[in-house]
């Protein structure tokens, strides 16, 4: 139990810096999976959904391609992947 509590403390100790909030509206079955799971990693169900998403996001905002899908001229860059212009 008191261990428990710790967990908890140092949990908002490192979340007291974000203080943007969604709501993901979820399953009965999803959100007790999603507990399990975060359980089984021994991380907050916070820090399982948005190390999940972070990359993710990284993903589709950002070119993450290696070089040799790169089209260089001179005067910019193309990913031929994902055909984003990287300058
Ligand atoms: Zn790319």
């Amino acid at each position: 139990m008191s261990k428990q509590l710790t967990k908890e403390q140092t949990v908002s100790e490192t979340e007291e810096s974000k203080t943007a909030q969604i709501l993901v509206r979820i399953s009965e079955e999803e959100r007790e999976e999603w507990k399990k799971a975060a359980e089984k990693e021994g991380i907050s169900m916070s820090d399982l959904i948005r190390s999940s998403v972070a990359p993710v996001v990284q993903e589709i905002l950002y070119c993450i391609h290696p070089e040799e899908f790169r089209l260089v001229y001179p005067w910019s860059e193309f990913c031929k992947k994902c055909d984003t212009r990287l300058r």
